[in-house]
C-alpha cells in the first residue's frame, strides 16, 4: 500500500502533536511533507528533525532562526502567513490536517479544497466564516472534508452509508465545560486560570473560554449546518457531561445513532487521517460498565446566552456567523487580557451581532468585510 503523504497546518499545538502520534503508530501508512507552526520554533525545530518534512512555515519573526537551524537541501523554510496554500497543495500531498486556530486558517484550506486534496480540518473558524463557499468547492472539485472536531467526526461516522435524504436531524453533544455546575453570579468572580482549568481537555486558552461559554457548542452548530447541510433547527444541542457519546443523528424513522469513544482527540484524528478504513489502535477500549450512566439535559439558554446567541446567528446566516466569530475572538482576547469580564463576552459579541448589516449570500470579499468589521466594532466597544 502506498504511503499517504501529510501536510499538518499547526503542527505544534495540541492536534498538531496528536496527530504527529498518531503517526508514530503507523509509520509504514503515513510520510509528513510539510509542517507549519508559528511561533513555537523549538518544538518544530525537533518535528523537522525527526520526521523530516520536505516544507517547513513559520512566522516572520521565527524564519531566520529556523533556517539557521535545518539543512535547506532537505527542507525549505517558509513563511506562515503567506505560504499555507501553497503547502496545502504541494502536488504529493493527499491529506491536509488543518490544526491551526484562528480564520487565517481559510486561506490553506480552501486551497487544499480546490486543489481537490482530502481535508481534515480540527480548524472551527474557517468552517463557521465561510463553510458554503468552502463546501460548495469540496462539491465542484471533488475534494473530501474529513473533520477532527470529535462531534462533526461523530456524525460524519453516523452518516457512512446511510441515505443523507433520510437524515431528520442532528443531537450535538456537549460536555457542559468548567461552568456547568456553577452559578451564573459567580461567572464574573472566577479568575482566568480557573476557567482555563478545564476538567476534560487540555486545550488552547481561545477554545477553553469558549466551552466554558457554551460559545464553542455555539460555533459547532454553525459548523454542523455548513459540514452537512442542515438547517438551523435541524440541530439540537444536549448536555452530556460524561462526554462518551460524541454526538447522535436521528433519522426520519425515529432511529438514533450515536458514535461513542473515549475522550481522546487521536480516535478523530486517526480516522481523518485512515478514513474510509479503520485502523485497529493502541488506546484503551471504552469501559460502559466502569463508567455506569450517561446522562443527558437540556443546555441552560439563561445562564450560557452566548449559546442563544449562536443559534440566533446560525437561523439566520449569511454573514453573521463571520461576525459572531470575529467579534467573539476579540472579545475572548480581551478578557484572557484581562480587560473585560467573563459575562461582558455577551454583552459585547451580542452589540456587535444586532449591529451588523446582514449579507444573505456572501462572497469571500463580503465574508472578509464582515470580519474586519465586526473586529473592529468590538474593539471599540471594549
Ligand atoms: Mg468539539
Amino acid at each position: 500500500m502506498k504511503r499517504k503523504n501529510v501536510a499538518i497546518i499547526g503542527s505544534t499545538g495540541s492536534i498538531g502533536i496528536n496527530t504527529l502520534k498518531v503517526i508514530d503508530q503507523f509509520p509504514e501508512q503515513f510520510q509528513v511533507v510539510a509542517l507549519s507552526a508559528y511561533n513555537n520554533c523549538d518544538l518544530l525545530i525537533r518535528q523537522i528533525k525527526k520526521y523530516r518534512p520536505r516544507y517547513a512555515a513559520v512566522s516572520q519573526q521565527q524564519y531566520e532562526k529556523i533556517k539557521s537551524r535545518v539543512d535547506a537541501k532537505r527542507c525549505t523554510v517558509c513563511l506562515a502567513d503567506q505560504d499555507l496554500a501553497m503547502i496545502a497543495t504541494l502536488p504529493q500531498v493527499d491529506v491536509v490536517i488543518l490544526a491551526m486556530r484562528g480564520s487565517a486558517a481559510l486561506a490553506p484550506f480552501m486551497a487544499a479544497v480546490k486543489a481537490g486534496k482530502t481535508v481534515a480540518p480540527a480548524n472551527k473558524e474557517a468552517l463557521v466564516v465561510a463553510g458554503d463557499l468552502l463546501i460548495a468547492e469540496a462539491r465542484r472539485t471533488g475534494a473530501t472534508i474529513v473533520p477532527i472536531d470529535s462531534e462533526q467526526s461523530a456524525i460524519f461516522q453516523c452518516l457512512q452509508g446511510q441515505n443523507r435524504g433520510e437524515l431528520k436531524r442532528v443531537l450535538l453533544t456537549a460536555s457542559g465545560g468548567t461552568l456547568l455546575r456553577v452559578s451564573s453570579s459567580k461567572f464574573d468572580r472566577l479568575t482566568v486560570e480557573e476557567i482555563l482549568s478545564h476538567p476534560r481537555w487540555k486545550m488552547g486558552a481561545k477554545i477553553t473560554v469558549d466551552s466554558a461559554t457554551l460559545m464553542n457548542k455555539g460555533f459547532e452548530v454553525i459548523e454542523a449546518q455548513k459540514l452537512f447541510g442542515l438547517k438551523a433547527n435541524e440541530i439540537r444541542v444536549v448536555v452530556h457531561p460524561q462526554a462518551i457519546i460524541h454526538s447522535m443523528v436521528e433519522f426520519i424513522d425515529g432511529s438514533v445513532l450515536a458514535q461513542l469513544a473515549s475522550t481522546d482527540m487521536r480516535l478523530p484524528i486517526q480516522y481523518a487521517l485512515t478514513y474510509p478504513q479503520r485502523n485497529s489502535v493502541r488506546l484503551p477500549a471504552l469501559d460502559l460498565c466502569a463508567i455506569q450512566s450517561l446522562t443527558f439535559e437540556e443546555p441552560d439558554l439563561k445562564r450560557f446566552p452566548l449559546l442563544a446567541l449562536a443559534l440566533e446567528v446560525a437561523k439566520k446566516d449569511g454573514s453573521l456567523p463571520a461576525v459572531l466569530n470575529a467579534a467573539d475572538e476579540v472579545a475572548v482576547e480581551a478578557f484572557l487580557n484581562r480587560k473585560i469580564k467573563l459575562t461582558k463576552i455577551f454583552d459585547v459579541v451580542s452589540k456587535v451581532v444586532k449591529k451588523h448589516r446582514l449579507v444573505l449570500k456572501p462572497n469571500l470579499q463580503e465574508v472578509l468585510e464582515a470580519d474586519q468589521w465586526a473586529r473592529e466594532e468590538t474593539r471599540k466597544l471594549i
